[in-house]
């Protein structure tokens, strides 16, 4: 099966409606990507069919969850996941993709440009300094791999709006992760994680996203400094 129809049916198996601009668009974003990674660390994947497969189908589990005129924040999103894909299949959909990393910013700035989307920038800051001008300000968060749920809830729920979601992308073996952080997300104001679990199409790997529905504000005293996040973690 050539990469197009992997894509193409893949986004069918997970009921992610797309434009064929945009799938046109993931292709191109591959390309660029793998081309990018010979000369800098973006990503482990190097086979273009495990960038659609791990990257590109996975992130677009999340699509059917995000809204149209929505802002929705990705924390350390890295070389654009899940953001930059979700992007592209929701343009509707408004995104920043945030990174403490410049490099990976300057990649994003410049794909994000090549591609011409309007719903999308990258922004070089770290999380917990982000959030001191940018409370509340997203409808909903994204992240993979980037922290444990106690430490991720402290960096994306404060910039999440009440009534609005943090869905954090995990292995299948979350549970004790998700359990541990039980005390984070009550105190962040997201106190009944849910976990729905999902089958990568044509990879076969089991995913949980876990969603922290945010019903109250977070207290005023988090984030706290990185450092102290990570040492004494709620
Ligand atoms: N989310 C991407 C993915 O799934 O491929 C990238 C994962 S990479 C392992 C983790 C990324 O998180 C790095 O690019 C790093 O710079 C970023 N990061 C870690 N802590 C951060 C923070 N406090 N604020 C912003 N970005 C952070």
């Amino acid at each position: 099966m050539t990469d197009y129809a992997l894509l193409t049916t893949g986004l069918e198996q997970l009921g992610v409606a797309f434009h064929p601009q945009a799938v046109e668009n993931l292709l191109q974003f591959s390309l660029l990507l793998l081309e990018k990674n010979k000369v800098m660390n973006l990503t482990a994947v190097t086979d273009p069919t495990e960038v659609v497969t791990r990257h590109f189908l996975d992130c677009a589990v999340l699509a059917p969850h995000l809204g149209a005129g929505e802002h929705v924040l990705d924390v350390g999103t890295g070389a654009g996941f899940p953001g930059l894909p979700l992007a592209i299949l929701c343009p509707k959909t408004q995104f920043t993709l945030l990174d403490a990393q410049r490099k990976r910013v300057d990649f994003l700035t410049e794909t994000i440009a090549a591609l011409g989307l309007l719903n999308c920038i990258a922004v070089h800051a770290r999380a917990e300094d982000f959030a001191k001008l940018h409370r509340a300000a997203f409808d909903h968060a994204v992240s993979r791999a980037v922290a444990g749920l106690r430490v991720l809830s402290e960096l994306a729920l404060p910039m999440v709006k009440v009534g609005g979601s943090f869905f954090a992308m995990k292995a299948a073996d979350c549970i004790e992760e998700v359990e541990a952080a039980a005390h984070a997300c009550a105190v962040l104001g997201a106190p009944a994680p849910t976990l729905l679990r999902y089958t990568v199409p044509h990879d076969g790997i089991d995913r949980v996203l876990v969603r922290l529905h945010k019903t109250a504000d977070t207290p005023a005293q988090y984030p706290r400094r990185f450092k102290k996040i990570q040492t004494d973690p709620l």
